[in-house]
């Protein structure tokens, strides 16, 4: 079955009793059991729900895995995953990273005795150079969060099993509309679910993927003794979300690519991040492994005084910290969601006080343009008015 119709169907016919053709919500914390030793296959719900079981089998079908879990959050999922990993462990990450994920592994899993590197993870010396006796996994972003740079997923896959390492993948700028990582040699793939899964910047949500018997049955494990899972509420919201992913998706693309070459002309931009746009560095591997382009970029002004005034100005679009809704936001990542990571790797990496992040939203691309061109002059008249 095409994607769209698995995404479309997501709940619609696993529902014996009644029929419903939307899945219940199954608000019950206990299940009870028929007789001493027997179970319906419920016990309680942070091991198991009717909801969230019906969700996590949608998701691991979608990413072409074994298993999926799903979490109170992105960070959550993360959190889970680290948790496989033990004192001493080392891991090697993507170097422009979501800042919450730095945090994680710099202010916590450090103290546990975790420790990451961070590389460009498109450049095998330098993951060869990081190689530990105890690195254990490489962890990718691609694209990366927020200047979309694009890692050749095949490549880094056969590379890290050539190593013995685990490869987990961050998917959520993608989606499995868009790339599935297993399918490529990803070992597990994790979502922040808040993004377009949900698509509605409405539910806080993480999804964790794994491929091969051994390590979903240890995820199962991690997902239960850590409880970080998500409730019966949010496993509905998130499945009603995922049913409209592949319509959506398309939109955001269409008019992110739209936008990105609206900006690309533009006298105040310096460069726009993009991998739709033919100029991109990651833009043939991206077209080799993901079947689309996320509805997210990032571009630099040429002068850091515009940031302030467009974000003042703009008015349909949000000056709001998230992405992958149907509501176009922008966000200052240095200021906001890569505000923990020290300044000095920040701006090595690109993410400066001239960057903005640009999550287009469904609206009508003419009227996002509108407002972002009437944002750009009104910045510029108080620019020249200084
Ligand atoms: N991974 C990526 C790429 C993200 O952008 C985010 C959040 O922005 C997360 C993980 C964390 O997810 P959450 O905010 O759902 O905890």
């Amino acid at each position: 079955m095409k994607i769209e119709s698995q995404l479309a169907q997501i709940g619609s016919i696993k529902e014996p009793v009644t029929g419903a053709v939307s899945f219940p919500v199954y608000q019950s914390t206990a299940f009870r059991h028929p007789q001493l030793g027997q179970s319906t296959g419920f016990d309680y719900s942070r091991t198991k729900n009717p909801t969230r079981s019906v969700l996590e089998e949608a998701a691991a079908q979608l990413e072409s895995g074994d298993a999926a879990f799903a979490c109170s959050s992105g960070m959550a999922a993360l959190q889970t995953i680290f948790a496989y990993f033990s004192q001493g462990d080392h891991l090697i990450v993507s170097l422009d990273l979501y800042g919450g994920t730095y945090r994680l592994l710099e202010r916590v899993m450090k103290r546990f005795g975790v420790t990451a590197s961070y590389v460009d993870t498109n450049d095998i010396d330098g993951m060869s150079s990081l190689l530990q006796e105890n690195t254990k996994a490489v962890l990718i972003e691609t694209p990366t969060n927020p200047l979309m740079m694009i890692t050749d997923l095949e490549r880094v896959c056969n590379w890290a099993k050539s190593k013995g390492l685990l490869t987990i993948v961050d998917n959520t700028l993608l989606t499995p509309y868009l790339q599935r990582p297993i399918e490529l040699g990803a070992d597990i793939v994790v979502h922040s679910a808040t993004k377009y899964l949900g698509g509605h910047n409405d539910v806080l949500a993480g999804l964790i993927v794994t491929k091969g018997e051994e390590l979903s049955k240890e995820m199962a494990i991690l997902h239960n003794s850590i409880g970080a899972v998500l409730g019966p509420q949010d496993s509905w919201l998130l499945m009603r979300g995922m049913k409209t992913l592949a319509l959506r998706m398309e939109r955001h693309q269409f008019n992110a690519t739209k936008i990105s070459e609206y900006l690309m002309e533009h006298p105040a931009i310096e460069e726009v991040y993009y991998p739709a746009l033919k100029h991109h560095p990651g833009h043939d591997v991206q077209n080799r492994q993901s079947s689309g382009n996320t509805g997210i970029f990032s571009f630099r002004l040429k002068d850091a005084r515009y940031v302030e005034p467009i974000l003042r100005h703009i008015k349909l679009i949000a000056f709001a910290e998230s992405l992958g809704g149907v509501e176009s936001l922008m966000t200052y990542p240095a200021m906001q969601t890569h505000a923990d990571i020290p300044e000095e790797i920040r701006k090595a990496v690109g993410v400066d006080d001239r960057l903005l992040r640009f999550s287009v939203g469904i609206e009508h691309v003419e009227d996002l343009i509108a407002d972002l061109s009437q944002a750009l002059d009104a910045a510029k008249l108080e620019i020249e008015e200084q």
